[in-house]
């Protein structure tokens, strides 16, 4: 019997798991991490294809918000809402623009008036002249649909961190950890900003961008904010508990910069734009996640089969959107059930 390991228990490695076991495939998971990952753990959890580098990568980012229906079609209890995205990142004639790009895809996007934004958002100080809704967009917890979907998919787990990968005439054979060694016929690299460093000694470079991310959390407030709010200086959204989640950087998905500045100044500048958002709201700090975003040197996902037979990468940003539709096609091609054009552009051979 192939005998799998999964390393990783992000929502990546999670979601591999799930998808294998559903074709009786038994799974181990190896993470350094406990399960619901590093990145996952500090994630907006956006779910969206309203923001692609390329039309490829819009494709995969739609069926990603389809892969989460499915999920939430076969399992219960997920931390998955589909609020819509009230846009205005952008105004003008460059709101305009995106509205024809994105409807000339086919995505649904509507155009409201400033009365209209007002109705949707009574609680907004700043009412813009116009913006967008984006209504199939959503929100998940990776971190806590990570561990539904490792629970879900009843894969053992070890709390381990590979070293090396070990390999005989050009086949994985198991990996290396500060265990001792661990036999595997298959191993699955969901390893995110870890992956470089384990790929390097079989030759491969995978050139990975130093991107970190900070995500505040307020106190729990009354209902303000019922859509993810994307203005130009600020996103934000407000989960069950009522707590206002934001990301620490303006156009989050996008941004570029290397590192986050000094801690209580960045966190502090975060709560005075939420306050200037939702006037009135007795908003304070309670909690902070930071991660490096894994972003591969081109920014977009890298899926498939590795420099060496049985060693298969799925290392990917935009993992919140991506993660379940990138283990529905990854595990049909694992599993010899063929491969996906929808990831073709993405495959681990492409030059950097
Ligand atoms: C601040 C921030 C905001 C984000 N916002 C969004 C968003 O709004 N929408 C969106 O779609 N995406 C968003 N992302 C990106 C998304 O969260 C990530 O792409 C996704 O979580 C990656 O998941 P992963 O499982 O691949 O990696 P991770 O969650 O990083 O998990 C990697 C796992 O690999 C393990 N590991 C690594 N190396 C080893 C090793 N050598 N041995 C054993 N285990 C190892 C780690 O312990 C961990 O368990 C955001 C990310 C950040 C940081």
């Amino acid at each position: 019997m192939t005998q799998t390991l999964i390393i990783g228990a992000g929502i990546t490695g999670a979601a591999l798991a799930y998808q294998l076991s559903r074709r009786g495939e038994p799974v181990t998971i190896v993470s350094t991490h406990a399960e619901g990952g590093l990145a996952s753990a500090a994630s907006f959890g956006w779910l969206n294809a309203s923001y692609f580098l390329n039309h490829p990568h819009y494709r995969l980012r739609y069926e990603g918000m389809a892969a989460h229906r499915r999920l939430t079609e076969a399992l219960t209890g997920l931390p998955t809402t589909w609020q819509g995205c009230l846009w205005y990142e952008a105004t003008g004639d460059a709101q305009a623009e995106t509205a024809s790009d994105l409807q000339a895809l086919g995505y649904q996007v509507e155009q409201l008036t400033r009365a209209q934004v007002k109705d949707r958002l009574p609680a907004l100080g700043p009412v813009p002249d116009s913006a967008l809704f984006f209504p199939e967009e959503g929100v998940s917890d990776p971190a806590t649909l990570a561990r539904a979907l490792i629970r879900a998919s009843g894969a053992k787990v070890i709390r381990a961190t590979v070293q090396d990968l070990t390999v005989e005439s050009g086949r994985v054979t198991g990996v290396l950890t500060d265990l001792g060694a661990m036999p595997a016929s298959r191993v699955i690299l969901a390893t995110g900003t870890g992956t470089p460093e384990l790929l390097a000694p079989l030759g491969y470079r995978l050139p990975m961008l130093k991107r970190p991310g900070l995500m505040i959390a307020t106190n729990p407030l009354p209902p303000v904010c019922p859509v993810i709010l994307a203005t130009p200086d600020q996103e934000v959204r407000q989960d069950a508990e009522g707590r206002l989640i934001a990301p620490a950087s303006a156009g989050h998905q996008s941004d570029s910069a290397e590192s986050l500045g000094s801690f209580p100044v960045v966190v502090n500048a975060t709560l005075q734009r939420l306050r200037t958002l939702f006037p009135g709201q007795h908003i304070h700090f309670a909690h902070q996640a930071m991660a490096l975003r894994p972003v591969p040197g081109d920014g977009l996902p890298v899926v498939g089969q590795g420099p060496v037979d049985g060693l298969w990468i799925a290392v990917m940003h935009s993992g919140a959107t991506l993660a379940p539709v990138v283990a529905e096609l990854l595990a049909a091609e694992i599993a010899g059930e063929g491969q996906s054009p929808l990831l073709a552009e993405f495959r681990p051979n492409r030059p950097f």
